[in-house]
């Protein structure tokens, strides 16, 4: 597990074990707030450990930017009011176990795991925690999933995009059209680090080119996909549209974001195709 400094009391942990996912603390002398949580128990105690090494006081919050396993697997081994997006609760309390089950098959390591439902949820706008001399706000930035959250420490001018910023955007499971206008959103705030989901951290000079093709990456898929889709052409010739024609690169989460980046495509062409087939605009 990789630490990083970010600011004079936030850190970010990146895991070795799953994909670059990051989760994140920040140290107040009122409490620590932390940010996600990590896949397998053993890097989400580890990280438990610095916190603990690192300050006396006790973890207040636990935020939650999205309901997906590889964020919310560590929450029952830390102490402090869970906070996340009411759809996140909705969701974890409907699929949670089932979810976590299927992945305790394949990964023994998570037999320990509970499913652990946010304790304080938010439904519209903005909610801020003023703890410590900081503001952090949680914003509802769905379009990864539904229940996307951001977070925002406005002294630090640190962001927390959770899996809306990414070194591919992915859109299997949300919505493209929804993830375009969480981005512009995002783009207003004055920024000089952006922790993302997965991957390293953005600093100032990096985050308008990040958000940009990150756009950019989201129209040339529809683009490409849809003139493909259009001329009847079959579902293998995607495998030719390279992550770089597309404004990404595929260097970044050792090599997974070209893996990214065609289940996007799959995903798309399915969605077109079926659009096509019925006149029915499918959103995601
Ligand atoms: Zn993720």
């Amino acid at each position: 597990m990789l630490r990083e400094r970010v600011a004079e009391d936030i850190f970010v942990f990146t895991s070795d074990l799953y994909l670059q996912v990051t989760a994140s603390a920040i140290f107040t002398p009122e409490g620590v707030v932390v940010i996600d949580t990590l896949p397998f128990p053993q890097e989400t105690r580890e990280m438990l450990r610095f916190i603990r090494r690192y300050s006396t006081s006790p973890i207040r919050y636990v935020i939650l930017t999205h309901h997906h396993a590889d964020h919310s697997y560590g929450t029952y081994l830390l102490e402090g009011e869970t906070i996340a997006h009411e759809r996140c609760r909705r969701i974890l309390e409907k699929d949670g176990d089932r979810i976590l089950e299927a992945d305790q098959d394949l990964h023994p390591e998570l037999l320990e795991v509970q499913v652990r439902l946010p304790e304080t949820v938010f439904e519209r706008g903005t909610l801020s925690l003023h703890i410590g001399r900081k503001t952090i706000t949680l914003m509802h930035t769905p379009g990864h999933t539904s229940d996307g959250v951001s977070v925002y420490v406005k002294e630090d001018k640190v962001l927390f995009a959770g899996d809306l910023v990414m070194p591919v955007p992915y859109i299997v499971g949300g919505d493209r059209h929804v993830m375009r206008e969480s981005l512009h959103k995002l783009s207003e705030l004055a920024m000089d680090n952006v922790v993302q989901g997965h991957g390293d951290v953005l600093l100032r000079g990096e985050i308008p080119e990040a958000i940009e093709t990150s756009l950019q990456y989201l129209d040339a898929i529809e683009q490409q996909v849809e003139r493909r889709v259009a001329k009847g052409m079959p579902k293998n010739t995607l495998r030719r549209l390279s992550i770089e024609s597309c404004h990404k690169s595929r260097i970044p989460l050792n090599g997974l974001a070209e893996e990214l980046h065609q289940a996007n495509l799959a995903h798309l062409y399915d969605l077109l195709s079926m659009q096509k087939e019925t006149g029915v605009e499918l959103r995601a």
